[in-house]
């Protein structure tokens, strides 16, 4: 496959779409990036790696990370983690109040806010040293050491965190929140403001194309069969209120981010980083999700 053709056909074809959309403003910090940026990575499995446009600049990986936050706590607690968050489609906005209280405070899925906020309460219980075991399994899983938690960031989204605080105290209030309510975010917002490139977020996602071997990580370890269900999860969830639009255009199971970044793979093939902060009125990124729409459409490789 000529992937890096591919890649320069569509970054031609998306051009016009460089000014559509808005960069997220709701984190203080995040308003200050550049919003005309685009990149794109593919790393395959078999180790050859395609790139294109702003790859090496670090951006914040905000929701993208509940993906490995998921890893570790499904490795942890096996199918007990489903107790306290559901998997099934929310069909509502990422940080909806509303729908929590309608299911009594166990989140529809690991991948909105409420039920991000519920792993990273069970990551707390469960680690020794949350903060540094989970930079430490982000590190290891994309093989770069220099992978770093932007507490400008985190600070940040504290300071203007309010839905992120209402959401929390529901759960403490319905009984799914066992730790610190502040303690809880400040953990949750650390991870979200992990920094990753393109490059980085192509080989972090590299181990959930992988359909045969186990991940293993100082005790945290993915099996095929975890893997798949993650995959799952990403498809049916990764998007939110997009999750359908984004599986109808694209067709790989992918997670978006509000920092403009989405990971996202083809299974037993590849995996695929795309950044671009302008982001679409369900706050995914405009130009990634026609990049990879585009991907799936030339290369006619999808999981449909
Ligand atoms: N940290 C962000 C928040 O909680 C993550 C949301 C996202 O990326 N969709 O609002």
């Amino acid at each position: 496959m000529q992937y890096q053709k591919i890649l320069a056909d569509i970054a031609a074809e998306i051009e016009p779409l460089r000014n559509v959309g808005r960069q997220a403003d709701y984190i203080p910090a995040l308003a200050q990036v550049d919003p005309d940026r685009f990149g794109i990575c593919i790393a395959t499995a078999d180790g050859e790696f395609y790139g294109l446009g702003d790859i090496d600049e670090c951006f914040s990986i905000q929701s993208v990370s509940k993906v490995f936050s998921l890893s570790m706590a499904l490795s942890i607690m096996g199918e007990n983690l489903w107790e306290r968050v559901g998997k099934e489609p929310s069909g509502a906005a990422f940080n909806s109040l509303i729908q929590l209280e309608l299911d009594h405070g166990i989140p529809r899925n690991p991948f909105i806010n409420a039920g991000a906020i519920v792993v990273a309460d069970i990551l707390m219980s469960q680690l020794e040293n949350p903060e540094t075991d989970f930079l430490a399994f982000v590190r290891h899983i994309a093989g770069d050491s220099s992978i770093i938690y932007n507490r400008t960031v985190a600070a940040s989204e504290r300071e203007k965190g309010y839905i992120n605080a209402a959401i929390a105290n529901m759960l403490k209030y319905y009984g799914n929140l066992r730790n610190d309510i502040e303690d809880v975010l400040r953990f949750y917002f650390l991870q979200c403001s992990v920094e990753m490139s393109c490059r980085q977020l192509a080989r972090a996602f590299l181990p959930f194309a992988d359909r045969r071997s186990t991940f293993s990580f100082d005790g945290v370890n993915l099996t095929p069969s975890q893997v798949k269900r993650i995959n799952a999860v990403m498809q049916t969830c990764g998007f939110y209120n997009d999750a359908g639009e984004y599986s109808y255009l694209v067709g790989l199971p992918g997670k978006s981010g509000v920092g403009g970044g989405i990971g996202a793979v083809y299974p037993g093939r590849y995996a695929v980083a795309t950044w671009s902060p302008r982001l679409n009125e369900k706050g995914n990124s405009v130009m990634g999700m026609k990049a990879l729409e585009l991907l799936t459409t030339y290369t006619r490789e999808s999981i449909f």
